[in-house]
């Protein structure tokens, strides 16, 4: 291992001047992908400098328009101390998915975000969802669109000394409702074949006014796939229209094939996540509204 310092500040400003400063260091959030590269080598930082004492980055809130998720809130605190699974089940079913419970006591959503990995499961929820990342580093704050911030396999949009601060997901109406499902070879801590997040919104006859989809682990990044949710809206999300939202994530998968399954084969799965997740969030929907 190098790691010569670790360090854990308390304040968002000291974790930027550590950032900053020339040294060969990397953030920790829970550490879940970072230790595991330590150990394997592929990760070398001098010094690493830990999130979760920041309360800012471990913070979770709610407002009338979003709700503010702090980069290094565990998946645990996510899952059972906040109303994100209430306005975002799909957002948490992705966050329920990583790992054991023993992972989601550490590990977060902004470091899944930050690690990049082509089948991270929270990215495509997140994309679903229109979450913003809030990004501050040595030029000032701003913000991106999830589905703009991973580059590719393990690497993100961050510039040097920048840090993930929060992740913003726009308040659902109470005709909006989101799904998150994946395919994985084993059912307990595997990665996934193909992942789907998608989010509806429907209007009071059933039309669908908002749609966006998904797709993970079938391409070098998650992405949103626009032609698939622009099949869905104004319909009424039948057969035709899911048809035509699978074919259209179909066409813009390109995945490898691996020991976890052929490209055919994700192409084909991932079709079949979309329908099936479209089918969710629409019933979702219903159920609350009845
Ligand atoms: C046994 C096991 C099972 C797993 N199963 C799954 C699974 O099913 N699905 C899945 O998606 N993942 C899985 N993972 C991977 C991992 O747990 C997740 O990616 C997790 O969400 C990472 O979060 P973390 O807080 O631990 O990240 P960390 O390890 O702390 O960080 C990950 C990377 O992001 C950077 N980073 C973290 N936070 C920030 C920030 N705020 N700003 C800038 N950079 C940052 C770090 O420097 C590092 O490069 C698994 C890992 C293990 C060990």
């Amino acid at each position: 291992m190098s790691i010569q310092e670790f360090v854990a500040p308390h304040s968002l400003s000291e974790a930027k001047s550590l950032l900053a400063d020339g040294a060969m260091a990397s953030v920790l959030a829970g550490g879940t992908d970072l230790l595991v590269g330590v150990r394997l080598g592929t990760r070398s930082p001098e010094r690493v400098v830990d999130l979760k004492k920041i309360p800012e980055l471990t913070a979770i809130s709610v407002d009338a328009e979003a709700l503010h998720i702090g980069a290094a809130a565990s998946a645990f605190s996510i899952l059972h101390d906040s109303d994100v699974p209430s306005f975002f089940p799909g957002f948490a079913e992705a966050l329920d998915l990583i790992g054991s419970t023993q992972i989601q006591g550490r590990c977060s959503a902004g470091g899944n975000l930050c690690n990049a990995s082509p089948a991270a499961d929270s990215i495509p929820a997140l994309i679903a969802n229109g979450a913003q990342c809030v990004i501050t580093g040595p030029a000032g704050d701003h913000q991106m669109p999830v589905e703009d911030f991973v580059l590719g396999p393990s690497k993100n949009a961050l510039k040097e000394g920048e840090l993930l601060v929060a992740l913003i997901l726009p308040r659902p109406s109470s005709q909006t409702a989101d799904a998150y499902l994946r395919l994985t070879p084993r059912t307990e801590m595997d990665i996934a074949v193909a992942g789907v997040g998608v989010s509806l919104t429907l209007d009071g006859e059933g039309t669908c006014t908002a749609a966006r989809v998904s797709i993970g682990a079938v391409a070098p990044t998650a992405l949103l796939v626009e032609a698939a949710g622009a099949a869905l809206i104004g319909t009424q999300l039948e057969a035709t229209a899911i048809e035509a939202a699978v074919a259209a994530a179909r066409e813009a998968a390109c995945p490898i094939s691996d020991k976890r399954g052929t490209a055919e084969y994700r192409t084909h799965v991932v079709g079949v996540l979309v329908a099936r997740a479209i089918a969710q969030a629409q019933a979702r929907i219903v159920e609350a509204s009845s």
